[in-house]
């Protein structure tokens, strides 16, 4: 299934290193040159003369390029020419910015299929997942789209004759988008899209490990602009590693940074950004929990605790890490779900029939190890899985087994409960009230995701309710992965209470002004202080 045929044409021999056809007829379907160094930076030209960045496929080992990175030169460059950008872009009307987002919108629709296999070759999620993370790209470009025509200010009554209050949205500025590997598309489209629509020049400093990804999609919007006569900077990229992104953060001519990845460092950027004032959107960590009742629908719950717990392989920020159960359907469930576990297609992500592929890189090998590691020393019951698959096909690849534990301790501080383990690892406890489960689902520093299993509307009304679920998204016999862009995405809490996408996620993009305006003879003050002479 891994096989990796060497290519035999005769552009290839002419490359400087053979580059498997699983690999190269990806990149050549998305014009990214197979045999060259490639430039990782764009502020409306191509450049990168930092370090050398190694793009590497998490399936086979293979290298699938060399990156070249920013360069602090070249970074200070980007940002002069984003703020450059930003000055012709606020004044191009929004609706007109909306029609430049439809024909983004149209050239990612186009390339929908080749850019979700790319996404599934360097960051490794199954190709039905890559693609599906292209189109929610392009369905936040339809809503931003729309947006363009109704990002509205307020109009306020004032408490003073012949004076009006208007509550006045504009461009901010420069946005930078700090993004993390597990979603190496489709976050950058959350911002960009809102950015855009709002009259932002938008910079993104994509994961290190996903650069083509970014130079893929980096391409595909710069020749829309450029077909529109908008400045490239309008959507700029500079790939780096941590050097690059601190940078960007510290920077202040950043007005806001959206950044995505984890909690720890997601701190040191929260506070940074702050302590120069800047705007700051976090998206951090999850650890989110299911819980199922006894009146729930097994048929339905089961399956979609499979995919939240195994879909990405576990690296989804909302997928199901804590699996609350009821005792009196424990067993069952348990017995269910391992089955499922059992029946679980392993191997390439681009074959269509593989539901699970490797994690994306040894760094979430490592942390796989780890916890199973922690939940043998606790004397956990393992249930399923436990080991790597090591075996040919997989040894070239960061293949681990899927795995259902049951831990000594129910005590949701511990360790085990209470980090977010970014691999395909789930614990299950056993619960008598629907109290204890939320209890138990709150106690966590993390607030992303979590869901009910449950037919009883009072249990629904708890859950959701204010002695429910504190987490940002909270759903009722729908599993905790897999959101729509219609609502605002987002999680409280150590996940940073960052909101992207929809619901109002848009009014963080823009600067809003209080404009009172006074159209009287009199010059009256508010709450009648009287400052006659
Ligand atoms: P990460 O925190 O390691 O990296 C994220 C980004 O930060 C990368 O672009 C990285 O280069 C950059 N970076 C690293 N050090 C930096 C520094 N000191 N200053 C500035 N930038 C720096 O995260 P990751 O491993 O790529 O991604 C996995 C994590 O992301 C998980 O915790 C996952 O839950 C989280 N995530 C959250 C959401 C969400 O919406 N809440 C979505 C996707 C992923």
């Amino acid at each position: 299934m891994l096989a990796r045929r060497t290519v035999t044409s005769v552009r290839a021999l002419r490359a400087t290193r053979l580059l498997s056809t699983r690999a190269a007829d990806i990149l050549s379907s998305l014009d990214i040159p197979t045999s060259v160094e490639l430039p990782g930076v764009y502020d409306g030209n191509w450049v990168g003369n930092g370090d050398i960045m190694e793009s590497v496929c998490p399936t086979t080992g293979e290298v699938l390029a060399r990156v070249k990175t920013a360069s602090p030169e070249e970074l200070q460059h980007a940002l002069i020419k984003s703020r450059e950008a930003y000055r012709f872009f606020r004044t191009v009307p929004a609706p007109r910015r909306g029609e430049i987002l439809r024909q983004i919108r149209q050239a990612l629709s186009d390339k929908r299929d080749a850019l979700g296999a790319l996404v599934s070759l360097e960051m490794g999620k199954i190709r039905t997942e890559g693609v599906g993370e292209v189109q929610e790209f392009v369905d936040i470009c339809d809503y931003a789209v729309g947006l363009s025509r109704m990002m509205n200010g307020n109009v306020v009554s004032s408490e003073r004759p012949g004076h009006t209050i208007l509550e006045v949205p504009n461009p901010l500025g420069v946005v930078a988008v700090l993004s993390a590997f597990n979603f190496p598309v489709a976050v950058y489209g959350w911002n960009l899209a809102l950015s855009m629509a709002a009259g932002n020049a938008t910079l993104w400093k994509p994961s290190p490990s996903t650069p083509l990804c970014s130079i893929a999609v980096t391409k595909i919007v710069a020749g829309v602009l450029e077909k529109n006569g908008i400045p490239g900077a309008v959507a700029g990229l500079v790939t780096g590693g941590k050097d690059v992104g601190e940078a960007v953060v510290e920077s202040r001519d950043v007005d806001m940074v959206s950044f995505t990845g984890s909690e720890a460092i997601g701190r040191i950027v929260g506070k940074t950004v702050q302590s120069r004032f800047g705007k700051i959107l976090l998206e951090l960590g999850g650890n989110n929990a299911s819980v199922v009742m006894p009146d729930a629908d097994l048929s339905v719950a089961v399956p979609s605790v499979f995919f939240g717990s195994i879909g990405t392989a576990g690296q989804r920020c909302t997928s199901t890490r804590r699996l609350y159960l009821h005792r009196k359907i424990a067993s069952e469930f348990l017995e269910l779900l391992q089955k499922m576990y059992g029946s679980i297609r392993v191997g390439d992500p681009l074959v269509s029939s593989t539901l699970l592929g490797p994690l994306h890189n040894t760094t979430g090998v490592n942390i796989f190890t780890d916890a199973v590691k922690h939940l043998r020393d606790s004397e956990a019951n393992i249930l399923t899985g436990g080991s790597r698959y090591s075996e040919t096909p997989f040894d070239k690849g960061n293949f681990v087994q899927p795995t259902i534990a049951i831990p000594k301790s129910v005590d949701p501080t511990d360790k085990i409960w209470s980090t977010e383990t970014f691999a395909p690892v789930l614990c299950a406890a056993v619960f008598d009230e629907l109290e204890e489960a939320i209890e138990w689902n709150n106690a966590v520093p993390q607030g992303l995701s979590s869901s009910l299993w449950t037919r009883d509307l009072r249990n629904m009304g708890k859950w959701i309710g204010p002695s429910g679920s504190d987490t940002g998204i909270v759903n009722v016999n729908v599993g905790t992965s897999g959101a729509e862009i219609g609502a605002a995405f987002g999680g409280n809490k150590s996940t940073g209470w960052g909101r992207e996408s929809g619901g109002d996620a848009w009014k963080q993009y823009v600067r809003w002004s209080a404009c009172t305006i006074n159209f009287s003879d009199e010059a009256p003050l508010a709450q009648g202080v009287d400052f006659s002479v």
